[in-house]
């Protein structure tokens, strides 16, 4: 990857590159090709963070690849420990852009799992979302994506075994990237497709694309809201792509997946989180497979003149039990992670900058 504007060449990081793209690197340099199998698979199996640790390649094949690449693509510029054992990682890109990922331990399951970001910033503009706040600064590419899960494996020697792209960004506005990179995660990581949940906005083309992908991960979409107007001013994009046509793409990725949908609702009070909404919602949703997760709302700065609070939790639980009452869903209320360190959902801005 060469930048020659300034006629300085940024190194090509190896951590994110296929297996297939290892293989051509080898043959490019003009090593056999089972070298290009060992580096793989000291960067996915073992994890390692520097090249110097790829033992079976001796000194010089080490230096060539010193003086010719770098391995990640992102460096770690800072890290957050919660209380609730969630971390925090701030990544700094080759371009000088930055980027949030949280490793989250999942209780009763023993396990982690990784938010992490397929864009800095985000163009919708959501007014409860930090990141939204920012605008939109560029688009991940896979190696990016990728190297977020790896680079959390390095930093603490643990596994990963969930994958949700709730981070910075809107998955589908970089289908291509995304795409690629959920293929890494499953072939190259090790990281199955059911444990994989992409989060979007709502975009229904690019969401029946998604489903004619046929890969078994699960859809969340932002709803937030049952009827037009609301979701307007929750979700911008919904100005473009009516309420009809979203339930039309989320029947469609089911017919094509048999994938239940997870419905993500963020309970703000006075604007979404009325009786009566539950109900609209309940008949919304009453013919598509899916289960509905509330979360509550994480306050942040907000920019856009909207006034918004967090819904009371008596409320969200009498809404809950209402919705699972008429639409007989099963309704969940999201446990937040990581509050003390801003890396719980939608708080990823990168404020410390
Ligand atoms: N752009 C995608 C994925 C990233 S946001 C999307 O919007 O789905 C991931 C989830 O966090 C979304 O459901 C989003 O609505 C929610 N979220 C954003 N800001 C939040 C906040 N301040 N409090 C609670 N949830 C929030
Ligand atoms: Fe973007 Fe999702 Fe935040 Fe909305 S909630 S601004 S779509 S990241």
């Amino acid at each position: 990857m060469e930048n020659n504007e300034h006629q300085t060449i940024i190194k090509r990081a190896l951590s994110g590159l296929s297996e297939a793209e290892f293989t051509s690197l080898t043959k490019h340099v003009g090593w056999p090709s089972f070298k290009g199998n060992q580096i793989y698979s000291w960067i996915y199996k073992k994890w390692v963070s520097s090249f110097d640790e790829m033992t079976d390649l001796n000194l010089k094949e080490r230096q060539y690849l010193k003086e010719n690449y770098i391995l990640s693509p992102l460096t770690l510029s800072e890290k957050q420990l919660s209380k609730d054992k969630t971390i925090k990682y701030l990544w700094r890109m080759n371009d000088g852009n930055l980027i949030e990922s949280v490793r989250m331990f999942m209780e009763g399951h023993d396990s982690y799992s990784a938010c992490i970001s397929s864009q800095a910033g985000c163009a919708i503009g959501c007014p409860f979302c930090a990141t939204g706040t920012v605008g939109f600064k560029k688009n991940l590419n896979a190696n990016e994506i990728v190297d977020q899960i790896l680079g959390m494996q390095r930093d603490t020697k643990e596994r990963i075994s969930n994958v949700v792209f709730m981070g910075q960004g809107e998955p589908l506005l970089n289908y291509n990237e995304v795409l690629k990179a959920i293929h890494l995660v499953k072939d190259s990581v090790g990281i199955g497709a059911r444990h994989i949940t992409l989060s979007t906005s709502g975009i229904p083309p690019q969401i029946k694309k998604l489903a004619d992908e046929k890969l078994q991960i699960t859809l969340a979409v932002s709803l937030h809201a049952p009827d037009q107007k609301t979701r307007e001013i929750l979700v911008p994009v919904a100005r473009k792509y009516k309420m009809d046509e979203l339930m039309g793409s989320l029947h469609y990725y089911y017919n094509a997946t048999k994938r239940r949908i997870t419905i993500e609702y963020v309970m703000l009070e006075g604007i979404n989180d009325q009786i009566d909404k539950a109900k609209q919602l309940a008949d919304l949703i009453r013919d598509l497979h899916c289960h509905i997760n509330l979360i509550p709302y994480n306050p942040i700065d907000s920019l856009s003149g909207v006034e918004l609070s967090r819904s009371p939790m008596n409320k969200i639980n009498k809404f809950k039990e209402v919705l699972e009452k008429t639409s007989r869903k099963k309704v969940t209320i999201r446990h937040e992670r990581g509050i003390d360190i801003n890396a719980a959902c939608g708080q990823l801005a990168n404020k410390v900058r």
